[in-house]
């Protein structure tokens, strides 16, 4: 009945995640509160990780995109799971180490690393970094001498693709702050450069074309010019490359109008192409990796909040304000995302009563969802965005000096906090 199988209405009304009443959490922790599916966590790596094994063999690795949910937890069940992790910060390289990560499948992306970024990635062996310019690229062959190392790296490509997703997450066209362009020359001049250099070890290269993908076409699209940018690149520069990033980007399931889409089927035949493509141009296959984020941990995460005013404006809107908003889950204002929201005390009842779900900053833009329909719903009851485990805990913020909800585990019928939320003192800590 809900859009994803971690979810359903118990005995008494009350909606479920992974098996737990909804309403029995929010009453133990708080709200609001995310909580994240351990065992979903895990099954969605394993969707990767099979898929690999079985149409790749063992020159293939899938990266938890950790961007999409970094905190100290997730990356130990990464170690767990022996995914590798893409990293974009020395914030999140940082919290991998605290929790044990070690760095050596650790690939380093962004547009724009510090100079103090790279210091801190090369001292802590970071094992590789997607170098976006040749400015980059020229700063971390200058760090890898200074520190006495070969620094392994990737570059990233610019493939020139537009999946057809939300404008501002396609980052895969040429016009683009990410990466240096095929089209442009830039993307063999890059190359060029990483070979000439004494201090870095050129691997192979990455592209990301964009997020919430539930088709296969684009990245057939992307492997073809990937590829056959890596001949041409055997050809003029004598150079093969040992690995091809494909980056993240397939979807997961926010409303019923998004599809059932199966990785594993997309994976089978992204292999397929790859093998055969290869064949065609002349070069091995190169050891695949992909970066997924979202279909890692998206529909292992649920928010939930407590309703408070619900504000009926006769001709017009009718309001419901929760207790969160925009501070932890910015995404409807920023991309006007969709979700399902629930009302989990009422989870049995129908849904008769239009309205709109806001939050509590003072901002008119601070909206989970518009135009939705729920039951009739009255202060204290309990509201579940779905699918939040995925840019939403990570996208937080303290504007209006709201802090940031806890983060709980489930496991198998027992709950534990994972990330603590932030207090009054917290909120201070750092005022002089
Ligand atoms: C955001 C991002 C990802 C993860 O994308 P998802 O859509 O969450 O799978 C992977 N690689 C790069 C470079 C990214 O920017």
């Amino acid at each position: 009945m809900y859009i994803c199988d971690n979810v359903n209405v118990n005995e008494k009304g009350n909606l479920t995640f992974a098996g737990q009443d909804t309403l029995e959490l929010a009453a133990k922790y708080g709200t609001p509160l995310y909580i994240m599916d351990e065992e979903k966590i895990r099954f969605n790596c394993n969707i990767y990780k099979n898929a690999f094994k079985k149409y790749f063999g063992d020159n293939a690795l899938p990266l938890f995109a950790s961007k999409a949910a970094s905190f100290k937890r997730l990356y130990e069940i990464m170690k767990d799971e022996k995914m590798g992790i893409d990293v974009v910060s020395s914030g999140e390289i940082y919290t991998a180490l605290k929790a044990g990560f070690s760095l050596e499948n650790a690939y380093f992306h962004s547009n724009n690393k510090t100079d103090k970024d790279i210091e801190f990635a090369i001292e802590n062996k970071i094992g590789y970094f997607v170098v976006d310019n040749i400015e980059e690229l020229k700063r971390i062959n200058y760090e890898a001498e200074k520190q006495g190392i070969t620094q392994k790296v990737l570059l990233r490509i610019t493939p020139g693709i537009d999946p057809h997703t939300f404008e501002a997450i396609s980052t895969g066209k040429v016009d683009s702050k990410f990466g240096s362009a095929i089209e442009t020359g830039q993307a063999e001049k890059i190359t060029e450069e990483a070979l000439k250099m004494s201090f870095v070890d050129l691997s192979g290269f990455h592209c990301h074309i964009g997020s919430q993908i539930f088709e296969t076409e684009p990245f057939y699209k992307a492997v073809a010019v990937m590829l056959d940018f890596i001949g041409s690149i055997k050809t003029k520069l004598g150079f093969t490359a040992k690995q091809l990033n494909l980056g993240g980007g397939y979807g997961v399931r926010y409303t019923e109008n998004d599809p059932v889409f199966d990785i594993d089927g997309s994976i089978k035949n992204v292999a397929q192409f790859i093998k055969e493509k290869s064949a065609e141009i002349g070069i091995e296959v190169p050891k695949i990796l992909m970066e997924p984020g979202r279909s890692i941990v998206g529909n292992a995460g649920m928010t939930l909040y407590t309703a408070g005013t619900v504000k009926i404006i006769p001709g017009f809107k009718s309001y419901v304000s929760i207790d969160g908003g925009m501070t932890d889950n910015p995404r409807y204002a920023l991309y006007k995302s969709a979700y399902t929201v629930i009302n989990a005390s009422k989870a049995d009842k129908t849904a008769d009563f239009n309205c709109s779900v806001v939050g509590r900053c003072c901002e008119s833009g601070d909206i989970i969802q518009e135009n939705i329909m729920l039951p009739q719903t009255g202060r204290g009851d309990i509201i579940a965005v779905l699918t939040t485990g995925a840019y939403n805990y990570s996208m937080a913020s303290n504007y209006n000096r709201i802090g940031k909800p806890p983060v709980v585990m489930l496991n198998k019928g027992a709950n534990y906090i994972a990330v603590k939320g932030e207090t009054l003192e917290d909120i201070v800590r750092n005022d002089i």
